[in-house]
């Protein structure tokens, strides 16, 4: 089965996409993770992306759109779950595409609704594994007191270059310009599963669960 996890910066996508990892198998399609890996690795294509990623604006779609293509020539596990991807109507016309060229279909797409302000709060709080690429928050979901990651025992974890409040301002305003228009298209494909990504993590985590057995 495949889905998109569709929300706003810090939404919660990638805490919920590496619960469906653990959970059922599933595949991990992070797009933002691929970019950030291109970056680290400091291939071409990473030096291009660099300054627009800081910045908080979209990468082109046709980067995007090729790294896509490639995961989904490789292994399909349990299903794919498209985290941060699509972001623009001609990526979600692409996915459709490249889905129907390797047999595959889109089961569903969950929307996850969180205001503005929680976003804020989220984002600023947010540090990730480096070894392993778990999601934490100072907040609401603490790195242990002993200071391993709870998933691979790391002890090194990051902030990302583009969490502060201003690239996220600009995150925020590219999400509702080029990516919200997503809602209503997938609303017409009778895609689309509405969930409250106020809730805590594992409250969140039933809501998704709950569609999926539907789907
Ligand atoms: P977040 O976790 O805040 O939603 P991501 O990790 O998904 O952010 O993405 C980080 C950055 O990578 C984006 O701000 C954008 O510059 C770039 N990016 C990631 N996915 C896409 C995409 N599908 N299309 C265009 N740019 C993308
Ligand atoms: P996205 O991938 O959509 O950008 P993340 O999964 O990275 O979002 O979550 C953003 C931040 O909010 C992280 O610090 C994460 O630990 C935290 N977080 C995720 N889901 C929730 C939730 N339901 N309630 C509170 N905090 C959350
Ligand atoms: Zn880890």
């Amino acid at each position: 089965m495949n889905i998109i996890l569709l929300g706003p910066p810090g939404a919660g996508k990638g805490t919920q996409a590496q619960k469906l990892v653990a959970e059922r198998g599933m595949i991990q399609l992070s797009t933002g993770d691929m970019l950030r890996e291109a970056r680290s690795s400091g291939t071409e294509m990473g030096k291009i992306v660099a300054d627009v990623m800081d910045r908080g604006d979209l990468v082109t779609d046709e980067i995007v759109i090729g790294l896509i293509e490639e995961k989904l020539n490789g292994p399909q596990g349990g299903g794919f779950i498209f985290d941060g991807f699509p972001r623009t109507l001609a990526q979600a016309d692409a996915l459709e595409a490249l889905l129907r060229k390797v047999g595959q279909s889109l089961a569903a797409v969950i929307e996850m609704r969180v205001d503005d302000e929680a976003l804020v709060a989220r984002i600023t709080a947010r540090s990730t594994c480096a070894d392993c690429g778990a999601v934490y928050n100072d907040r609401t979901r603490p790195i242990p007191a002993d200071g391993k990651c709870e998933n691979c025992g790391g002890t090194e974890f990051t902030r990302r270059a583009d969490d502060n409040e201003e690239s996220l301002r600009q995150r925020l305003m590219e999400y509702y310009k080029k990516t919200s228009p997503l809602i209503g298209y997938y609303h017409a494909k009778g895609k689309l599963h509405p969930i409250d990504g106020l809730a805590d993590i594992d409250t969140v985590s039933g809501e998704i669960k709950a569609v999926l057995d539907k789907a």
